[in-house]
């Protein structure tokens, strides 16, 4: 959580995981409180500080909502984007067992096909009411 942007929206301190504090994906961040948020947010550490999850780089810098879509909190979709091996790999994450075709939402299609294009490897994941993870990977380059 880094900006005022962010608003109620604190997705972030459930779903990565965070090495740096301890913190494995999928599981409240133990200085997350209902309510009220980061309780140690002016101490919090520098890796949440940081932090700017994929839409809020893509707010920043100025794209339009359709190819970042909504705020994680609203869309129900966190995005995610690293490099493993020399590749640039985006993991779409639809967090809620309650909202399990996020994905299906405008837009998520034609951008997929667009990071696809671009060479990245795109990773699709559901978190399913069990809390496992169903992960589909796209990936365009012949292996
Ligand atoms: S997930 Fe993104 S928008 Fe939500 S609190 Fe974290 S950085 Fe902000
Ligand atoms: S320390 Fe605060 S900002 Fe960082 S993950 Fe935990 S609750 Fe979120």
């Amino acid at each position: 959580m880094t900006e005022s942007l962010c608003g109620n929206c604190s997705v972030c301190c459930k779903i990565p995981s965070i090495p740096e504090i301890n913190k494995p994906s999928n599981t409240w961040c133990h200085h997350y409180a209902k309510r009220v948020g980061c309780s140690i947010y002016q101490d919090r550490p520098q890796v949440c500080r940081d932090f700017k999850c994929y839409w809020l780089q893509g707010v920043l810098a100025g794209y339009s909502k359709n190819r970042t879509g909504p705020r994680p909190d609203k869309s129900k979709v966190f995005v995610l984007e690293f490099e493993r091996d020399g590749r640039v790999v985006i993991q779409l994450i639809a967090y809620s067992p309650l909202h399990p075709r996020a994905l299906e939402a405008p837009g998520y299609k034609n951008w997929i096909k667009s990071a696809l294009d671009a060479g990245s490897v795109v990773e699709t994941i559901k978190i399913l009411g069990t809390g496992q993870w169903q992960k589909a990977v796209l990936d365009k380059r012949p292996g």
